[in-house]
């Protein structure tokens, strides 16, 4: 599996994999000019669009990726919300599995302040598997057979204290994040909980700008998991 962050965090997210057979982009959070460029001009090639959830940040360019023949998988919520509709809009549910080119995808319900979904997605071309979620406080399933983990890694607690003691951030976002995104505390709780025995490659994605440490989730993942990590 190829994995590469073409931009990850509120800023915008946008996420192109590839078992080598199936191109597939996740999130389309950015100006579809830097999509063309992430994909080394390759976005014609992209089998779907993968879209968690309504925010901006991860579907941004939705309406220019329709316009440029891309199918789009995403909760029905988005497509209200940025007013788009047609074939190419594809419908998904909860638990109930699609499939585009070579891949096999689960989508399953994450914890945001809308309804978000998180992917597990199986090559039947290479046999690998990868897990992807963002913007969650928390993941309530455990998975089998994984191979690569794209992970939220939003904040720690001790540098939200910090950003809200120094007045970078209100006090009242504290709440907010503890509800919608998740910290390198839950990340390594849910870590904990699930058989892991056959990853190869950790991504920590969608870090906050003020409220995270890079390096130290970084160490702290690979501490506990003894496996590969990168920080996106
Ligand atoms: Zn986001
Ligand atoms: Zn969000």
């Amino acid at each position: 599996m190829i994995i590469k962050a073409i931009a990850s965090g509120s800023k915008g997210n946008a996420y192109y994999i590839t078992d080598g057979r199936t191109p597939l982009l996740l999130e389309c959070g950015i100006p579809i000019k830097e999509l063309q460029i992430g994909t080394g001009f390759k976005l014609s090639q992209v089998g779907g669009v993968i879209i968690s959830h309504q925010h901006n940040d991860h579907c941004k360019s939705i309406s220019d990726c329709i316009r440029a023949g891309l199918d789009i998988y995403a909760p029905s919520e988005v497509y209200t919300v940025k007013k788009v509709k047609g074939h190419r809009c594809k419908e998904i549910r909860p638990l109930k599995g699609f499939t585009v080119g070579t891949f096999y995808i689960l989508p399953f319900e994450c914890d945001h302040d809308c309804v978000n979904y998180g992917y597990l997605l199986h090559s039947n071309h290479s046999g690998e598997r990868l897990l992807y979620f963002t913007d969650t406080y928390m993941v309530k399933y455990k998975f089998d057979g994984i191979t690569h983990i794209m992970a939220e890694c939003n904040y720690s607690v001790e540098a939200v204290d910090y950003s809200i003691a120094h007045g970078y951030i209100p006090a009242s976002l504290k709440e907010r994040l503890r509800m919608s995104h998740m910290s390198i505390d839950n990340l390594l709780e849910f870590l904990k909980a699930n058989d892991l025995s056959k990853v190869q490659q950790i991504y920590l994605i969608h870090l906050s700008e003020n409220n995270s440490q890079a390096e130290e989730f970084k160490t702290a993942v690979q501490k506990l998991t003894g496996k590969e990590v990168f920080v996106c």
